[in-house]
């Protein structure tokens, strides 16, 4: 009772103190990130020593909980010493990183402050699927999705999470994916680089006092996040799923809370969307450990947009062109598929038409209006090359104006797939002489790989290539790469 009469009468006090806390989060996120994490596609072996090093701090403990089917360790790192058990757990889909770099971030932050943690005990587990993430996939070393485990627990992964909720009977709890960057902000152009979900606990979708606390907590985040990415967070669909650990943990009892971290304009490797994973989770322990939620209601949850997915990364619309003497005005959806190496640690773009039509429902990371532009398919550039060398030392503007997109090229070593060049490579060795007496294909094909120029006045002023755009007109480069085919 006296703890509801606090929160009454400081409601202003609790308020700024969030506001100022959010702040100095992202201001100061710089001090504290894992400089040793960068990209998306890092593995156990990196985490693993940082976990080790955690063993020496005080206030930290590091506990074994068990270790995944190849035989990685998976460990829970526990803060505070407070009476409310948090647990936030992250990667159960190997392939969704960026809450375990975040978490990484957060330790840093908690070595040197742990009194906004107050009375809660913060207990983690980043990356409970290190096979998973070892071939960056979503599933594990046996195919399995963890979060359709919850019932069966079949694999050791969902076992190990199980078995900590239970012996913590942790009161909230922290489920952290990614998403694919495509979904978007109901009705808007937005992405939606964050989604939130408090997961129903039956398919009635009951909304009980434990569920209406996550609900609650969300609308708190959400305010935060819309001051750095202003429109940019969805409502994931709250369809129950008897086998996922979200809708479960809600039903034995624990608090909580899915996050979902999407795409962002121009933040490839989610480092902007990891700073916000950061700055909203550790605000989000300081609005637990203040109960500074009660304020919220279940309206400003359900009025935060549905996730919806008619997003591409290039949207192109308006695009006249003709085939057997057709001529038809089309919108374009262009997505840039991640072509992985060998070991999984990095990737080169193919760009591909992923649809073709009235796109008017659609939204585009960027859009092109080609509309008054003439589209031609780009050619080939005469000369054979004799080597990879010539091919660098070419002057790519000038070429793309004079209406070329591809060089074919001698010699090239099997191993170069593309390159950072904005201009695709033919492979002399690979060069296929098209048949007579065949309808040739429509130069915009559903799937292909969109490679064209569009001009004005028999001028070049845009040329796409492998679906980036390369604009002429004021020499801006966007095409993050080239192929070689
Ligand atoms: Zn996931």
């Amino acid at each position: 009772m006296i703890k509801y009469l606090l929160i009454l009468l400081f409601p202003i006090v609790s308020f700024s103190q969030n506001k100022i806390l959010h702040e100095n989060f992202f201001n100061s996120y710089d001090e504290f990130k894992e400089t040793s994490i960068e990209t998306r596609r890092f593995k156990h072996g990196e985490i693993q020593p940082l976990i080790d090093s955690l063993k020496s701090i005080k206030g930290f403990e590091v506990t074994l909980l068990g270790r995944s089917i190849q035989g990685r360790d998976i460990s829970m790192i526990s803060v505070g010493k407070g009476e409310t058990d948090v647990l936030l757990w992250s990667q159960m889909h190997g392939d969704e990183s960026t809450a375990t770099a975040a978490i990484f971030d957060i330790f840093n932050y908690l070595k040197t402050d742990q009194s906004i943690l107050k009375n809660l005990k913060v207990h983690f587990i980043p990356m409970l699927n290190p096979d998973g993430a070892e071939v960056f996939s979503r599933r594990n070393a046996i195919g399995i999705d963890i979060n359709r485990d919850a019932l069966k627990l079949q694999s050791p992964e969902s076992q190990i999470l199980k078995n900590t909720r239970d012996s913590l009977k942790a009161e909230f709890g922290f489920n952290l994916h990614d998403q694919s960057k495509y979904y978007n902000a109901n009705k808007t152009d937005k992405p939606a680089t964050f989604s939130f979900l408090a997961p129903a606990f039956n398919h009635e979708k009951d909304i009980n006092e434990s569920r209406g606390i996550a609900m609650r907590i969300i609308v708190k985040m959400n305010e935060i996040i819309q001051r750095y990415a202003k429109g940019q967070v969805g409502r994931y669909d709250d369809a129950f799923e008897p086998r996922a650990f979200g809708d479960n943990m809600q039903r034995w009892g624990t608090t909580t809370i899915l996050i979902e971290s999407g795409g962002f304009l121009n933040d490839p490797e989610k480092q902007f969307i990891r700073k916000i994973n950061y700055t909203s989770i550790l605000s989000a322990l300081q609005i637990i450990s203040t109960e500074n939620y009660t304020n919220a209601s279940l309206d400003q949850y359900l009025s935060i947009p549905k996730n919806d997915r008619k997003l591409y990364d290039l949207k192109i619309k308006n695009l006249s062109f003709s085939y057997l003497g057709i001529d038809f005005t089309v919108d374009l959806g262009i997505q840039y598929d991640e072509i992985e190496n060998t070991n999984h640690s990095d990737f080169y773009y193919i760009g591909k038409i992923n649809d073709i039509g009235d796109l008017s429902t659609h939204f585009g990371y960027e859009t092109l209006d080609a509309a008054g532009f003439s589209f031609k398919v780009g050619e080939t550039y005469p000369k054979i090359l004799n080597d990879f060398e010539q091919f660098k030392s070419l002057d790519f503007p000038i070429l793309i104006s004079q209406g070329y997109t591809s060089v074919t090229v001698n010699n090239m070593p099997k191993e170069i797939k593309f390159t950072s060049y904005p201009m695709n490579i033919i492979d002399l060795e690979k060069v296929v002489i098209p048949k007579n007496n065949v309808i040739p294909k429509s130069p915009i094909g559903f799937g292909s790989n969109p490679t064209f120029l569009l001009s004005k006045n028999d001028k070049v002023v845009y040329a796409v290539i492998n679906g980036f755009v390369y604009s002429l007109s004021d020499n801006k480069n966007n095409v993050k790469n080239g192929l070689v085919k």
